[in-house]
């Protein structure tokens, strides 16, 4: 099912939480909104499915325009991040529960139960209460509930933010793979930048209620489209742009060169360069190594130079091993990598 959202607004009092937000979301895809802690995500979330009523906007699941009806009627499952599971009850009580709402029969109950936490792989743990399940487990079972009911659209509210880091990585494969297995269309929401890359065909990115960028993961970090999204996601270098105003040559300092820009139609221009461009050379400009982490796939390096500082990232087959803190070092850096934008949106504070 295809989800079309058209000039939403959410209006608390006078302060818009979502602002003029149009997006559509394939059949099939998985679409994660992304954004710092109140940037509206929650908000939008709950207005597809219908939990809070739009200022202004429309909703389109299809063809049909399920704006003005109620939320049991839109045929979407939520999963949330405190589960909403009953603690007391079996898993197999749990997973049934929605489908004894909807009236089923004894054995279509029992065979769906069965055939959705296989699916979850908690097939051996039908009978086990939740209050003794892990947290990873009571998850499989929330989303087993959310399946059951075959909705057409799933909607993940941070499902994954009560879990300990190892178990958030495996949680988000299992549930990419399940979704995938499903082709049910969902959105996830989440302020977590790796876990949106991990999880989404399309990331939506999300700032004071308003959408920055919609594109997929790879697009989102190598072509970002504002300075909000590029320092967003990843790390990135930034560069102001001089003008010339006698004779309109737009030129970018980049470490000792000046490079001419394109003839473009930015106002207020800034350049980006990812730290994986930058690389330690033998000619090129001199700096001081003032950091190094070692993050396992990568050695990421913080350079001054005169009065700045520049991120640098090796891939582990590269390492410099020898180079410490302290160290005097050339870095130069790929041309063709400098992505332009507006400096119109200011920059979140670190
Ligand atoms: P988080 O990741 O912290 O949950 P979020 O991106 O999901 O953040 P929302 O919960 O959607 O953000 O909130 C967006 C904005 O709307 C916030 O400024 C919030 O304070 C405001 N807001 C949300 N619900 C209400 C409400 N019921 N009344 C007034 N303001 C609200």
């Amino acid at each position: 099912m295809q989800i079309q959202l058209e000039n939403i607004d959410k209006k608390y009092d006078h302060v818009f939480a979502v602002k003029n937000v149009s997006l559509s979301v394939h059949d099939g895809e998985i679409m994660a909104l992304l954004g710092p802690s109140g940037c509206g995500k929650t908000t939008l979330l709950r207005m597809i499915s219908g939990l809070i009523p739009m200022t202004n906007g429309k909703i389109f699941f299809d063809d049909k325009d399920v704006s003005l009806l109620h939320a049991k009627k839109r045929n979407t499952a939520m999963v949330f991040q405190n589960y909403a599971l009953f603690p007391h009850l079996t898993v197999h009580e749990n997973v049934a529960f929605g489908l004894k709402i909807r009236k089923y029969s004894k054995k279509e109950i029992a065979d769906s139960v069965r055939n959705i936490l296989k699916a979850v792989e908690m097939e051996d743990y039908e009978n086990r209460r939740i209050q003794d399940l892990s947290g990873g487990q009571r998850q499989r079972v929330a989303l087993a509930r959310a399946l059951v009911i075959k909705p057409d659209i799933l909607l993940f509210d941070e499902p994954l933010s009560n879990l300990d880091e190892n178990l958030r990585v495996t949680m988000r494969t299992n549930i990419k793979e399940i979704q995938r297995n499903f082709g049910i269309t969902s959105i996830y929401v989440t302020h977590d930048q790796e876990e949106a890359m991990s999880i989404a065909d399309r990331i939506t990115i999300m700032n004071e209620g308003e959408i920055q960028q919609c594109d997929t993961p790879r697009n989102i970090y190598e072509t970002p489209k504002n300075l909000f999204t590029a320092d967003f996601i990843g790390k990135a270098n930034f560069f102001i742009v001089e003008t010339d105003l006698l004779n309109k040559d737009r030129t970018i300092q980049v470490l000792n060169r000046k490079i001419a820009l394109e003839p473009n139609t930015l106002h207020n221009p800034v350049a980006m360069i990812r730290p994986e461009y930058f690389k330690i050379s033998d000619h090129g400009t001199q700096g001081i190594v003032t950091l190094k982490e070692d993050l396992g796939a990568i050695t990421r390096y913080k350079i001054k130079i005169e009065e700045r500082y520049i991120f640098l990232d090796e891939m582990g087959s590269q390492l410099h091993k020898d180079i410490q803190i302290g160290d005097s070092v050339k870095i130069s850096f790929q041309e063709d990598k400098i992505v332009l934008f507006e400096k119109d949106v200011k920059r979140r504070d670190d």
